[in-house]
């Protein structure tokens, strides 16, 4: 806060009060300044008091400016009535949790999602009285014959990883909702470019914004978007947990989040050309990608996904660890990366990354074989990729 005061302090005091802030206006930037601060000054308690009413800005852990305008960006582009933005994916989908059960409560999730979702049911959440069913949710009937009379949530992806399946969400929803509980999406690998689970009957969205919506590999964040009661409830969590995301990475993610229409667009393209060129390739076991006719769930795909089939693949080489390293050496665009969603081109190996932890027999009966590659398809040229895909599948020729 600037004071303006003739008044001069000693050399030490001096130190702490001048420069404090500017004296000049500094009124409508054209890029929102990063609010690094941990506190706001008031004037006095009346100034206090206003300031609580009006929702204004007063400790950082419970509300920050650049966090609020990402909360604002997300609560628009997912068509929800609010949002709270997270240090990350796992504290957004923990808090979205915690904040719908309680002790005694039931859970019915997919079989199939990322790795530590599935730890938080199992690590978690049977710690404290709260019992999760896994099961297949492209299979309607398995997931209804799962439902208890406690049952209060059900969990799924819009696109599950890495086995590149999708559920009807909006049968998901109509499903929990007859049954008295609420239906939470993940809706990292689509974004709201590609798919908006509010439309679609579920009640949270929650999204890790490290991936496809960031998109710069620069950022570790992730938010809950959804109906206000909800959010209220997931606010208060969070500021008791304290899983807020701080302002630079808030500040990052907005304006990653600013070319997210064009890259994701583009990812979705290009992902669709490449799929289809490796479904071609003689080495190439299985590709899974809904944009592809032989994807078990097309026709679904077809009508969830009317601006593109996402930007992951998941393909199923031949089971030659020699080779797989090989064809990951000579690979030339895309490089191995502990993530996804950038702007270019990365690789993972579900074994020995998202589902390391997960035992061989249950990770095997969801088709998570030793052959498994995931791709996040980047930006690059499409052409470029594809050669560069092909050229590198020949290690298996000889
Ligand atoms: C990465 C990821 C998460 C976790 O997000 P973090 O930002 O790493 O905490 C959750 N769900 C999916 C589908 C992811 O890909």
């Amino acid at each position: 806060m600037f004071k303006e005061t003739n008044k001069k302090f000693s050399f030490e005091t001096e130190l702490l009060r001048s420069g404090a802030y500017t004296r000049y206006p500094v009124t409508n930037p054209e890029s929102m300044p990063i609010y690094m601060t941990t506190a706001f000054n008031v004037e006095d308690l009346d100034d206090l008091e206003q300031r609580y009413k009006e929702k204004g800005f007063c400790y950082n852990r419970n509300r920050n400016a650049n966090r609020s305008a990402l909360a604002e960006l997300l609560t628009q582009m997912e068509n929800g009535d609010n949002a709270i933005v997270c240090s990350s994916g796992m504290a957004a989908i923990y808090t979205s949790i915690i904040s719908i059960v309680k002790a005694g409560d039931h859970i019915i999730a997919d079989q199939t999602l990322y790795g530590e979702t599935i730890e938080i049911f199992t690590e978690i959440m049977k710690n404290y009285g709260v019992e999760t069913t896994f099961t297949d949710f492209t299979n309607l009937d398995l997931v209804k014959s799962s439902i208890r009379p406690n049952t209060k949530l059900f969990y799924t992806e819009s696109i599950a990883n890495p086995m590149i399946t999708i559920s009807d969400i909006d049968e998901l929803g109509n499903i929990a909702h007859t049954n008295n509980a609420y239906l939470v999406v993940d809706n990292t690998f689509m974004t709201a470019v590609g798919f908006k689970p509010l439309e679609h009957n579920a009640d949270l969205t929650v999204i890790s914004l490290t991936k496809f919506a960031n998109g710069h590999s620069d950022a570790v964040c992730g938010a809950i978007i959804g109906k206000n009661e909800l959010i209220d409830q997931a606010y208060k969590m969070q500021i008791l947990t304290g899983c807020t995301a701080d302002a630079f990475t808030s500040w990052l993610v907005s304006r990653g989040m600013r070319t997210m229409y064009l890259r994701v667009k583009k990812q979705m393209e290009n992902a669709l050309i490449l799929a289809e060129a490796l479904e071609k390739s003689p080495y190439v076991k299985k590709v899974n990608y809904p944009g592809l006719k032989s994807h078990p769930q097309y026709k679904l795909a077809c009508r969830l996904f009317q601006n593109g089939f996402g930007g992951m693949i998941s393909i199923i080489l031949p089971e030659n660890r020699e080779k797989m390293n090989a064809f990951m050496r000579r690979l030339n665009l895309a490089h191995y990366a502990m993530t996804l969603g950038g702007y270019r081109t990365t690789l993972s190996y579900p074994v020995l990354s998202s589902h390391y932890d997960m035992p061989e027999k249950d990770r095997l009966k969801i088709g998570i074989t030793n052959g498994m590659m995931r791709i996040s398809v980047g930006i690059e040229n499409a052409n470029d990729l594809v050669e560069d895909f092909l050229q590198a599948l020949t290690v298996y020729s000889k």
